[in-house]
């Protein structure tokens, strides 16, 4: 082994590493987030549509799932005595949260609203459940999803006048006062909804934070309203800052979700300044971390069916045209396309003529090739950056669930812990960050 880490040198390995992994389900080439967050959170692949459960669970069978549950990173870390968060600008209840804390047939069960009748009598619980029962000591937990919380019909606390808004759960709970109801009572928990009142906590008191910023998944950076609605690097350093407090380090789980809605709705700026606010977050994570003790990785679910071509001088806006026409059909085009999606237009039996509208308006919809209602993911590897400790593990191609057995290797926790304690029981020098708080934070969702 080049770094000899395994018992002969006195530091374990720390650089910047890339990789690529293979995205796609046990039952689909193309995959979907749920079967994927499976596989970067819980080492295992599964099918698509379900989370937190081998690819003995098929989706939509409440049935399946007893038996097949699999643990998480983030429960291992927790299992550890580490801290853990997570935090999305996607509902906390989304496919990629989920596989954190939840064992769910389908990623569609948000509350028991949107549950079928039969998985409901067989005993299945809708994820926004679980995330309050199954693992009660995560530290920190920021995004959207409130509506889920509440009893069917309450009014939301910020959009009084919007039945969508309105609390959607069957059994009357409010998982907001049961999330409370599980903190030690010497312990300091703190329920927000917006964010003036994130800001203004006292981050040093806090033990225990939830903040839920919409009934549904959050604004779009590009709309974001600045009193109400924290952005992804702000959450990102707030979470830091009350997980870092525990010597025995963290595990965070930072997910950039809206990327992947900009680009279902064919809304490539939407979808590359979600991007953007995600490269500020891990700058952000970046700066309160160090390389000495924390393992930092950076990686998409998947892909989409998103291109950028067209032979683009230097200079260009991204969300510009073409230096050509079409040879074909004689009419400019942009630069960014999709393969398939909501942006296929013909007017008059031709493609339409992009110099004709708006294209580089903040919703404007890429053209593709096929129309569909929504852009589709896409089939092929994603990139994997990693830096840290064990960072040199994520080099070349490899299966996407390979990437939270790196992360517990490095962190020493799970169940594979022959490692740590073989280095120190053949008398060479334990491995450096073996003794050390090792944090995790792997950042997701670059496309
Ligand atoms: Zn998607």
């Amino acid at each position: 082994m080049p770094w000899g880490f395994r018992s002969s040198t006195p530091m374990w390995p720390r650089m910047s590493s890339c990789s690529w992994e293979m995205t796609y389900n046990t039952n689909a080439q193309v995959p979907d987030s749920a079967g994927t967050a499976t596989a970067y959170l819980c080492g295992v692949k599964a099918n698509e549509g379900t989370v937190g459960v081998s690819a003995a669970t098929e989706r939509t069978r409440c049935n399946t799932t007893q038996g097949n549950e699999v643990t998480s990173i983030l429960r291992w870390a927790k299992d550890a005595g580490k801290s853990v968060g997570i935090v999305t600008t996607t509902r906390v209840n989304h496919a990629t949260p989920s596989a954190a804390y939840a064992h769910s047939a389908d990623r569609d069960w948000y509350s028991d609203n949107e549950m079928p009748p039969e998985a409901l009598s067989q005993g299945c619980k809708d994820i926004a459940y679980q995330l309050m029962h199954n693992i009660r000591d995560i530290d920190v937990i920021m995004g959207g999803g409130r509506k889920y919380m509440y009893p069917k019909n309450r009014t939301d606390v910020e959009y009084e006048m919007d039945e969508k808004a309105r609390g959607t759960r069957l059994d009357g709970l409010n998982l907001i006062d049961i999330w409370k109801s599980f903190k030690p009572k010497n312990k300091h928990s703190h329920f927000v909804w917006n964010r003036t009142e994130l800001l203004k906590l006292d981050l040093y008191t806090v033990d225990y934070l939830l903040g839920l910023f919409e009934p549904g998944d959050m604004q779009y950076e590009l709309n974001r309203n600045n009193v109400t609605d924290p952005s992804l690097s702000e959450m990102v350093e707030v979470a830091i800052q009350v997980l870092r407090k525990n010597p025995k380090g963290f595990f965070l789980l930072v997910e950039g979700g809206r990327i992947d809605h900009g680009h279902h709705e064919g809304k490539a700026k939407q979808a590359l300044h979600e991007a953007v606010e995600m490269d500020r977050a891990i700058g952000q994570a970046d700066n309160m971390t160090s390389l000495e003790d924390t393992l930092t990785v950076v990686t998409a679910d998947h892909s989409h069916v998103f291109t950028f071509g067209g032979y683009t001088p230097r200079g260009n806006s991204i969300f510009g045209l073409a230096p050509m026409l079409s040879d074909t059909d004689k009419k400019p085009f942009t630069a960014i396309l999709y393969g398939n999606g909501p942006g296929y237009k013909v007017v008059g039996g031709e493609r339409e003529n992009v110099s004709m509208v708006d294209y580089a308006h903040n919703n404007y919809q890429a053209q593709s090739a096929v129309p569909l209602r929504h852009e589709t993911h896409g089939g092929e590897d994603v990139a994997v950056f990693a830096k840290g400790p064990m960072a040199h593990l994520l080099h070349g191609v490899h299966e996407q669930n390979y990437i939270p057995h790196v992360m517990a290797y490095a962190a020493c926790i799970g169940a594979n812990l022959n490692h740590c304690t073989q280095a120190s029981s053949a008398g060479s020098p334990a491995p450096g960050p073996l003794l050390l708080p090792l944090a995790l934070l792997p950042l997701r969702s670059l496309f």
